[in-house]
């Protein structure tokens, strides 16, 4: 049979990368290309496991290369777009903002182009080949912006975003949003709340927190370490996405969240107590946590309400915290004791 080809980007990110070899295994019906720039965010080691896999290519390109982009429709005939690659991480957004636009969202309008003329007649019309041929777009909650001690976002939330990583990712939002009014681009978009788990880049807070506590180093906390994320399991966001590609409804987002808040000092308190467990020292991790100057904007708290995803599509994370949590310490501690620190 021949296979359908799905061009995935940023997939040597975190998300893309545990996407990757999930996506490979279970569906020997697609054939994956992973065109990724490799900024720093970006790292082929994520995907050893599968670089060899025969439904599985790699090309290093850069989404806000439209002739690239076209090159690569035409050459490998893309059926399929599921969009990953961003910049991601807030703190780099507040240093150097240009390039989030230009990733986020000029590299999603060319994306959208390139699509919309390689697999359309003109609006609402497909060609015939590509009548299935879906564009999904993953973005994150934040583009909903804080929310107070209480209530939960949901599909139906204003958008009100706080960051510049945060605004380019709203704007990248509504350009898939308008692709699909306008010209009936078959897009869905789904929204994901703080991801932790394997392969995430050593800048972000978990890993960070791993690392330097392994280090004996201080562990940095933002202000009084009382904001609030909605931590889920990467694995159940890729689950989430694998649904929503194949079941979701053209032209409709959808929330993904682990209904599981946590404070930044509980993650750090969380992360210390299995090290105090696992790898004892003379005194407890915890006395390594310090607080700093909160970051600038610093939405208060992120909470998903996913019965959308949950009644519709019949989603349901399948990890704890309690496991993923220690599964993720114990990836970490691999990888960190393995090399210099
Ligand atoms: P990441 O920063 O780990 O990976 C991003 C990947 O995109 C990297 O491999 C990088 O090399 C690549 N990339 C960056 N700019 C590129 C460009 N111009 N052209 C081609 N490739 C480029 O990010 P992540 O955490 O894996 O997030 C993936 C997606 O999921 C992003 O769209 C992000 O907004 C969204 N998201 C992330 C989270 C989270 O908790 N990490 C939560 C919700 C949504």
């Amino acid at each position: 049979m021949k296979k359908e080809v799905v061009l995935v980007t940023g997939g040597a990110g975190f998300i893309g990368s545990n996407f990757i070899p999930y996506f490979l295994s279970k569906y020997p019906n697609y054939h994956v290309i992973n065109l990724d720039a490799l900024t720093y965010a970006g790292d082929l080691k994520n995907l050893k496991e599968i670089e060899k896999h025969p439904n599985y290519s790699f090309i290093k390109g850069n989404i806000k290369d439209k002739q690239l982009l076209l090159n690569i429709f035409e050459k490998y005939n893309v059926k399929h777009v599921i969009h990953f690659a961003a910049e991601s991480h807030v703190d780099n957004s507040i240093k150097s903002p240009i390039s989030f636009v230009e990733t986020n969202v000029m590299g999603t309008m060319n994306l959208l182009e390139v699509a919309r003329n390689h697999w359309m007649e003109k609006p609402f019309v497909y060609k015939e080949s590509y009548k299935n041929s879906r564009f999904h777009h993953i973005s994150t909650d934040e583009v909903y912006g804080s929310l107070g001690r209480d209530g939960f976002f949901t599909e139906n939330s204003p958008y009100a975003p706080n960051s510049p990583y945060s605004a380019s990712k709203a704007s990248s939002d509504m350009l898939v949003r308008s692709y699909f009014r306008t010209y009936g681009l078959n897009v869905v978009t789904t929204n994901c709340s703080n991801n932790y788990g394997p392969k995430q880049h050593d800048e972000k807070l978990i890993p960070t927190l791993i690392r330097k506590a392994l280090n004996g180093e201080r562990l940095p906390i933002y202000g009084d370490g009382k904001n609030i994320r909605d931590w889920l399991y990467v694995e159940d966001h890729c689950k989430a996405i694998d649904l929503v590609f194949h079941k979701g409804s053209a032209g409709e987002t959808y929330l993904i969240g682990g209904k599981n808040e946590k404070t930044n000092l509980e993650i750090a308190e969380i992360i210390c107590n299995y090290l105090d467990e696992k790898l004892p020292q003379r005194t407890s991790y915890k006395n390594l946590i310090y607080f700093i100057q909160d970051r600038p904007g610093h939405d208060f708290r992120y909470a998903i309400d996913p019965s959308k995803i949950e009644t519709e599509l019949g989603w349901q994370p399948e990890e704890s915290f309690v496991t993923g949590i220690k599964k993720t310490i114990d990836w970490y501690i691999n990888k960190y004791t393995k090399m210099e620190v």
